[in-house]
């Protein structure tokens, strides 16, 4: 059920190959936006049984090893989205009416620099930008 790909990747980063986490990367991978800790633990319960506890400590540990990248979503909530060395820095875009939050094209590198200017002085870590509107399926 753990693609091979998964295994590697968990060892790559040091990180202790359980079910539980390569459930949670497998998920992670294909989802291909943010999730929150909730929506997680929903779709990793399909596959295995997991505690919620035991999302919460992956997710740290992935944030960790870079892995993964957390954010603020709507109302605070901490959302969690796959990254590798590849990621760039990109914004997304939240829908108001059914909650779903889009990845949108990676930002140019003279769009990242703009921003990272405005910090002057402050080091930056990450560029977060979420748009909010009505998506697509919702404006049709
Ligand atoms: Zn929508
Ligand atoms: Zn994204």
């Amino acid at each position: 059920m753990i693609s091979e790909t998964v295994k590697e990747e968990l060892r790559d980063k040091g990180i202790k190959n359980t079910r539980a986490k390569g459930v949670l990367l497998e998920i992670l991978k294909k989802v291909h936006k943010p999730m929150d800790v909730n929506s997680l633990h929903k779709e990793s319960q399909k596959v295995t049984p997991v505690n919620l506890v035991t999302v919460y400590r992956t997710l740290e540990q992935f944030q960790q090893k870079g892995i993964v990248q957390e954010f603020l979503g709507k109302e605070s909530t901490k959302l969690y989205e796959y990254i590798n060395k590849n990621t760039k820095a990109h914004p997304h875009f939240s829908c108001e009416k059914c909650g779903t939050l889009f990845c949108l094209g990676a930002l140019e590198f003279d769009d990242a620099l703009y921003f990272s200017n405005m910090a002057k002085k402050h080091k930056v870590l990450s560029i977060n930008i979420t748009l909010s509107g009505i998506c697509e399926s919702c404006l049709s």
